[in-house]
């Protein structure tokens, strides 16, 4: 249970969203602090503009959903009723 939201791109940030004063999903200013997310990835021409990006908080809005792998929802069910013999007095 470690998924994260990945922070989005940093060439897509705004000016206070790359220098970690606003909510880099929402936009919200971080006046109170905001909590790291992680690094933005990008690069304009050869500039390389990987940042560390701050969110309002986990409960932000705007933050992107887990996506949700039906396709690897297997549950490992321990074998019920295993042993259990329905045998009447
Ligand atoms: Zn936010």
């Amino acid at each position: 249970m470690t998924w994260r939201p990945k922070p989005p791109p940093a060439t897509e940030l705004t000016r206070p969203q790359y220098e970690g004063y606003a909510c880099c999903w929402c936009g919200t200013s971080l006046w109170q602090g905001g909590l790291s997310v992680g690094i933005a990835r990008g690069c304009i021409g050869a500039h390389v503009m990987d940042v560390e990006v701050y969110a309002c908080g986990w409960k932000c809005p705007k933050r992107p959903r887990r996506p949700k792998t039906s396709a690897t929802g297997r549950e490992h069910r321990a074998s019920s009723g295993g042993g259990r013999s329905a045998s009447s007095p």
